[in-house]
């Protein structure tokens, strides 16, 4: 028998975890705070957290927020010797506290930040990052391989969310461009999906930078390989901004690089790459 597996939280993305397990086989029980949410076919729905912890040995955890899952793990009952896998996304810190609480209680923790939206479940699109004890990993392994790649990340719990806040502030950052790139052809009467095939190109070229970048900040200099200088970029920003205000179009989400190009320009980095910004990003710097 594949091992079974219980899943608290029956929302979009619970209830695709639950799926997976089921279509893979793996006897699945199942509890959602409200009874309105429907149970997946094949999926034992248990009555209470008690009882659903009570089914099985590894407990999957799929809530809203961290808050929700301090509710739910404080009414669990007891807690010696399960295998608890949070996958609701929090804050390291967070993460960190939540791993102590349930070690106090004997179980084994374990930390997981999901990369995919719920349609790519156990497909080979989704990544999921893990982190906490090796041993849970381990055990639960043939069970979280069936929601996409397992990416294990180490003893500390904080090191799955650490991962995937960073990937998300990557992303976001992302979309920010093309939002801001979208609202300005558009002020112009250009349709986004005429723009899309170039933006795409063009983005899927300039992602290169993640690694360039990467090579140039760990060894702490931003001189090495540089091709389009930070003095040039600085003085070319302002057209960005001015198109922006001239269209009509608010430039929130991209103006914040402008002031910061400039003071490490001001600074005397201007012939590095943009890369040398990180350093007023960084604790200790002379925030504005
Ligand atoms: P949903 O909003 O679809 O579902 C939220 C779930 O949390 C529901 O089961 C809800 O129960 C439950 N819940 C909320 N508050 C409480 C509470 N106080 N006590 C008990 N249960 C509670 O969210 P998703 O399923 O989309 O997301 C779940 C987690 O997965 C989140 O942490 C999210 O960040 C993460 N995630 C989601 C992705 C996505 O694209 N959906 C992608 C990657 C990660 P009820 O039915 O009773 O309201």
């Amino acid at each position: 028998q594949l091992p079974p597996t219980t899943v608290l939280g029956l929302g979009s993305m619970g209830s695709a975890l639950a799926e997976a397990l089921i279509t893979a086989g793996h006897p699945t029980t199942v509890w959602n705070r409200s009874a309105t949410r429907p149970e997946p076919r094949g999926s034992t729905r248990a009555a209470t957290v008690p009882d659903a912890v009570a089914a099985t040995d590894l407990v999957l955890i799929c809530l809203l927020d961290h808050g929700s899952v301090r509710d739910v793990l404080g009414t669990a009952g007891p807690l010696n010797g399960k295998t608890i896998v949070n996958l609701t996304s929090c804050t390291p810190a967070q993460a960190r506290d939540l791993a102590a609480w349930a070690t106090e209680r004997g179980a084994a923790y374990l930390d997981g930040g999901i990369m995919a939206v719920p349609p790519m479940i156990a497909t080979p699109a989704a990544f999921i990052l893990y982190s906490g004890s090796q041993a849970a990993f381990d055990q639960a392994r043939p069970v979280l391989d069936r929601f996409g790649e397992s990416h294990y990340l180490g003893t500390d719990p904080g090191s799955a969310a650490l991962y995937d806040l960073s990937l998300l502030s990557g992303m976001y950052g992302l979309l920010a461009g093309i939002l801001h790139a979208y609202a300005v052809v558009g002020s112009e009467g250009v349709a986004a999906v005429s723009f899309a095939p170039l933006l795409t190109r063009w983005l899927t070229t300039m992602v290169g930078f993640a690694a360039s970048a990467a090579e140039q900040i760990d060894r702490g200099d931003y001189s090495v390989g540089v091709v389009s200088n930070l003095a040039m970029q600085s003085a070319g920003f302002p057209e960005l901004l001015e198109l922006a205000e001239h269209s009509g179009i608010s430039p929130e989400l991209i103006a914040p690089l402008g002031p910061l190009m400039a003071r490490r320009v001001a600074d005397g980095h201007g012939h590095e790459d943009l890369t040398g910004v990180i350093e007023l990003l960084k604790k200790g710097a002379d925030h504005e």
